[in-house]
């Protein structure tokens, strides 16, 4: 359990901010700039507050009112920055077991193989970093906060330097990391569909100020404040991972209004994920679409038109429940789907 509630005056920057994390992980996300390292630097030591403190688990990392301050290495904290920063003249299996030499001695150890299987680096152990690909080095990094027994892992845009393949490898690694081990995270990112995947708690900073703490479809969705950069908006959806088509290398993510195909593979089946879907990404029609490429179509009624008096709107849209659905959380056969969501569309 994390508390912070720090300020930091930087003379051209003031940081003011307070939240505290609850379940699984907090995301500090908005635009660079906007303080999101800086709040990360003061929680793991790295910078001093000017007023305030941040308590783990109830004991004070710093608090400045009664003059407390840890140095990092002894905050029990494990970072992990958008560039690993790993030694380069050790060894992956040196830097990871550096990472352990900060465990204290009699804290609950995390078995190094365990670590490694999980991060699929067991056959890079001998590697120097430099001989690792950007996807490598993170896991590497991801490894060695872990191996520090941390009550506290902090990611700063782990995935920011990597292309869309190895995002797509890491973030599950976050999210086996988020559901086996139980550590807490504040993940700080500028990016919504990572946010929504891993985040069960997002905190949007605005110029060094909180301004919005809330689950992700309340950061992100039709509520979020209409001043926001509408381009940002998006819904966050609970599924559950479903079949996998393999002559399409797609898999389905089952959602009570209808399933949603993906893809690549997402495994295991029967686990539950979070996926973000970009206001900018979704395609209204008024009837059942034809001959347009589009593999995900789900009916639904509009909300509200929001104008401002700009070029464009911004629509809000409920997808509708299905029964077929609903009753075994399961897509049914696929002439059903479509007459329901044919019936739905016609009805006024
Ligand atoms: P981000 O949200 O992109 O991570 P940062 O937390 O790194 O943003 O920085 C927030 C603001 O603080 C930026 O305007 C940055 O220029 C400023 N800043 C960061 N470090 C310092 C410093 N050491 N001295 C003065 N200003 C700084
Ligand atoms: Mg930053």
């Amino acid at each position: 359990m994390i508390e912070v509630d720090v300020g930091l005056d930087l003379k051209s920057f003031k940081l003011d901010v307070a939240f505290g994390d609850g379940e699984g992980i907090t995301a500090l996300f908005g635009p660079s700039g906007c303080g999101k390292s800086l709040t990360l630097g003061v929680i793991a030591g790295l910078r001093r507050p000017d007023r305030g403190y941040v308590r783990l688990d109830g004991r004070p990392l710093v608090d400045v009112e009664q003059g407390v301050f840890e140095p990092p290495h002894r905050r029990r904290i494990g970072v992990v920055f958008q560039d690993a920063n790993l030694f380069p003249h050790l060894s992956v299996r040196q830097n990871l077991l550096y990472g352990r030499w900060f465990a204290p001695k009699g804290a609950e150890r995390l078995g190094f193989d365990a670590a490694v299987e999980t991060l699929g680096i067991t056959k890079l152990l001998d590697r120097q970093p430099a001989r690792l690909s950007g996807g490598e080095r993170q896991r590497v990094g991801i490894g060695r906060a872990l191996l520090s027994c941390p009550k506290l892992l902090l990611f700063d845009e782990p995935l920011a330097a990597l292309d869309m393949s190895r995002k797509l490898e890491i973030m599950p690694l976050i999210e086996r990391i988020r559901d086996e081990f139980h550590i807490p995270m504040v993940y700080v990112s500028h990016a919504v569909e990572e946010v929504v995947r891993l985040a069960s708690r997002v905190v949007v900073l605005q110029n060094g100020k909180v301004k919005k703490i809330g689950t992700p479809n309340e950061a992100f969705g039709a509520d979020a404040a209409l001043e926001d950069d509408r381009f940002e908006r998006a819904s966050a959806l609970k599924a559950v991972v479903g079949r996998e088509d393999p002559v399409y290398g797609l898999t389905e993510l089952k959602h009570p209004p209808g399933s949603i195909w993906v893809a690549g593979a997402v495994r295991p089946a029967g686990r539950a994920v979070n996926i973000s879907v970009r206001a900018s990404d979704v395609i209204l029609a008024v009837e059942q679409p034809k001959g347009l490429s589009p593999r995900n179509t789900l009916a639904g009624a509009v909300l509200t038109i929001e104008a401002d008096g700009g070029p464009t709107v911004t629509i809000s849209h409920r997808a509708r429940r299905r029964r077929a659905a609903c009753r075994d959380g399961d897509a049914q056969g696929g002439r059903r789907t479509r007459s329901e969501v044919r019936e739905s569309w016609s009805s006024p």
